[in-house]
């Protein structure tokens, strides 16, 4: 079974109607996956019910041959989960530094190494480690919330559209972090507006429309036949 799955999941919020009708996801271990489809789709809702912000009516979700179905968000990032949700919520009047700390805010060992590897993956944040966080450009910003995430050592990255409303040239920079991050032995499931080239960059696709699944194959063959 692959290693994190949303399983059949059909839900929406509140009393209101369904928003996922059915929908699966499944991704392998250490591959990109990508959520792409039409705006209103309901990818940004099937990111909150694997994560466990959004009650299934029916379906499951299962991490590493775990049922964390009934698992809080807190609960699940213990499990190895990481997520960026769409909108940041940095804190801008806190340094960089202290946005990575707070990141960490479940771990009770030393979180130095971790840090390091973050550094290393983003060396503006390293440069900029002692500037409020609100000083940072947008692209940066994405950055620190992203680092944010991988402070918990999670095994399996999620993030929502961690591109939107940043130039091309930094689109192209945070994909190659991302590709890093799924060389580093992190799983990545994401959402993302700009399909083509997210798709260039995912082992596996999804193209979510009205709540279900209407094509999943590799990316490659998406992007030759969309
Ligand atoms: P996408 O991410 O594909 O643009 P969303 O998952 O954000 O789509 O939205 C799918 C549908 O769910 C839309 O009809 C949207 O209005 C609705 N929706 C999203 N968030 C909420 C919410 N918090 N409460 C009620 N309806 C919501
Ligand atoms: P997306 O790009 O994911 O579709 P939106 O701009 O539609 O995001 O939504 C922004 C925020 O508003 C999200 O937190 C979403 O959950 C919420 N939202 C979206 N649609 C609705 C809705 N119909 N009712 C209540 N909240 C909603």
């Amino acid at each position: 079974e692959p290693f994190l799955i949303g399983d059949s999941m059909t839900g929406g919020y509140g009393n209101g109607p369904d928003i996922l009708h059915d929908c699966t996801i499944a991704v392998e271990k250490g591959e990109i996956a990508v959520i792409v489809g039409p705006n209103g789709a309901g990818k940004s809702t099937a990111m909150k019910a694997v994560f466990g912000m959004l009650n299934l009516r029916s379906g499951a979700v299962r991490l590493d041959g775990e049922d964390i179905t009934a698992l809080t968000p807190q609960a699940r990032v213990a499990k190895g989960m990481g997520f960026v949700p769409q909108t940041q919520n940095i804190f801008t009047s806190m340094t960089v530094e202290e946005n990575l700390e707070m990141g960490a805010f479940i771990r009770t060992d030393d979180i130095s190494d971790t840090m390091a590897q973050v550094y290393d993956l983003f060396p503006i944040l390293k440069e900029k480690r002692n500037q409020p966080a609100g000083e940072l450009s947008g692209g940066q910003r994405q950055q620190v919330a992203v680092g944010r995430a991988l402070m918990t050592k999670p095994k399996v990255l999620m993030l929502d559209e961690p591109t939107a409303g940043v130039s091309p040239i930094v689109m192209d920079e945070l994909f190659d972090r991302i590709i890093e991050v799924a060389r580093a032995g992190i799983t990545i499931l994401m959402v993302e507006q700009n399909a083509r080239q997210a798709l260039e960059i995912a082992d596996k696709g999804y193209v979510l429309v009205q709540g279900a699944n209407r094509f999943t194959d590799t990316g490659k063959a998406l992007l030759a036949d969309p």
